[in-house]
């Protein structure tokens, strides 16, 4: 029977978490270690600088006060699962989707990148769509993308960043493999006043708006297929590399 170990950024109280936990409990063990709060756009980022205190909820299923995703996946895997790999870390399924260059920020896809440095094959889950999202339906598309998964396993330094169409079963179009795609919506700081009127700043995002190209995580999702992009952990920029080597001469 397959041991899973889930997180989210959104919180473990969260609808999106709570649907996935209860399909993947069909095909095995489900392990669920989720931040006690919503920490969306959290990034990678690793508690160092404090301890952190874990915290029953039910079966299976702890929260870590103040803990990232990553906290989460970390301490998952070296304490509730005592070191032992599961055979797949999830993580989401996210409100709302995580394409081109906001994953970087995503919460959602650090606690997948979190269990593929830890030697563990991960997929990260986000649901695109603007209408209130039909996670028990979602979750049925996980458990697809979950099962492909067990059956053909995944290559080395590979983590999957899986955004699903929030779309009646039958509307949607199929599985899509994609490359990463551009931000498509512009930034926007809000400017407010304390009430001693000095400024405050609210990062926030304008309405999205597409620049839709061919074959990329957006492309799929606009036109309702389910988006799978494999991402690596080895940031560098291969072609840069060699380009840089032949004109600095180095
Ligand atoms: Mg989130």
């Amino acid at each position: 029977m397959p041991v899973f170990l889930i997180t989210n950024d959104d919180g473990y109280f969260s609808p999106g978490i709570q649907a996935l936990r209860e399909e993947l409990k069909k095909l095995g063990r489900v392990v669920t270690v989720a931040p006690d709060r919503n920490l969306s756009g959290v990034g990678h980022s690793l508690t160092f600088n404090m301890p952190l205190r874990i915290r029953r909820v039910d079966e299976d299923f702890w929260t870590v006060i103040g803990g990232t995703p990553a906290d989460c996946v970390h301490l998952g895997y070296y304490v509730i699962l005592e070191g032992k790999k599961p055979d797949l870390v999830c993580s989401g399924i996210n409100e709302g989707p995580n394409l081109g260059e906001d994953i970087t920020y995503s919460g959602t896809v650090s606690g997948a990148m979190e269990g593929r440095i830890l030697g563990i094959p991960s997929v990260a889950f986000s649901a695109f769509g603007r209408d209130e999202v039909d996670f028990r339906s979602v979750a049925q598309v996980c458990k697809e993308v979950v099962l492909k998964v067990l059956q053909y396993g995944m290559p080395e330094d590979t983590y999957l960043n899986v955004n699903i169409p929030n779309l009646p079963p039958d509307e949607i179009r199929g599985f899509m493999f994609t490359r990463q795609g551009k931000r498509a919506y512009k930034e926007k700081v809000l400017r407010l006043l304390d009430p001693q009127r000095r400024p405050l700043y609210w990062i926030t995002a304008e309405e999205f708006g597409w620049e839709l190209e061919e074959g990329t995580d957006y492309w799929a999702v606009y036109h309702g297929y389910v988006s799978i992009t494999p991402l690596q952990l080895d940031l560098t920029n291969h072609r840069a590399l060699r380009s840089l080597q032949e004109r600095w001469r180095v």
